[in-house]
């Protein structure tokens, strides 16, 4: 065999190699290509079906009246048609040491009408939270008067009792103690006696 030969099998050899690898390369991206397609036709339904359970949701919510089919928070004012932006109102509980302290020593908690914290999800719509505001503050002083109303009538009992219903009770008392055959003995005589 001469060097011709040799080349010619050679450069066949290099081109039977090159084919080779180049329909192995081919085969292996076309088995990628499939799985990519797979896994995107996965995704997609997954999504579609995701898609179609919030849209179910939302119709739901909407059907229920706490949402509006723009997917806002509707107003929790009955009939009102509009959006919730605004958050809801609260009655909030002071809670400084002053409070604390206060509280140790019996005095009742104090309200004010705040709207609730920052960042919570929205009740009412814009026109509605300065009026749920004004109920607010007209219960809380509702609140106060019947508070203070409540602690003048127990005063008030407190003194009538001082005058009129301590002196009756322990008449009443020492009626009973009388009638049970026992007396009344002071701690002193109870020293004296041994
Ligand atoms: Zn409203």
């Amino acid at each position: 065999m001469d060097l011709d030969h040799l080349t010619v099998l050679f450069a066949i050899g290099a081109v039977c190699v090159f084919i080779m690898v180049t329909v192995l390369l081919y085969q292996r991206h076309k088995k990628e290509q499939a799985r990519f397609a797979l896994e995107a036709e996965k995704n997609d339904k997954l999504q579609t079906q995701l898609e179609a359970k919030a849209r179910q949701a939302l119709k739901d919510a909407v059907e229920a009246g706490t949402h509006l089919p723009t997917g806002h928070k509707r107003c929790l004012v009955e009939e009102c048609p509009l959006a919730a932006t605004k958050p809801g109102i609260v009655f909030a509980r002071g809670e400084g040491w002053q409070d604390y302290v206060k509280r140790l020593f019996g005095a009742p908690p104090r309200y004010t009408v705040k709207a609730k914290k920052k960042g919570t999800e929205p009740d009412l719509c814009e026109g509605h939270q300065p009026l749920a505001r004004e109920v607010a503050k007209e219960r809380l002083a509702r609140h106060e008067q019947k508070r203070v109303t409540l602690m003048m009538e127990e005063e008030a009992e407190l003194a009538h009792f001082e005058h009129v219903g301590l002196i009756s009770r322990t008449s009443e008392l020492a009626k009973k103690a009388r009638e049970m055959g026992g007396r009344v003995v002071s701690i002193q005589q109870r020293r004296v006696g041994g």
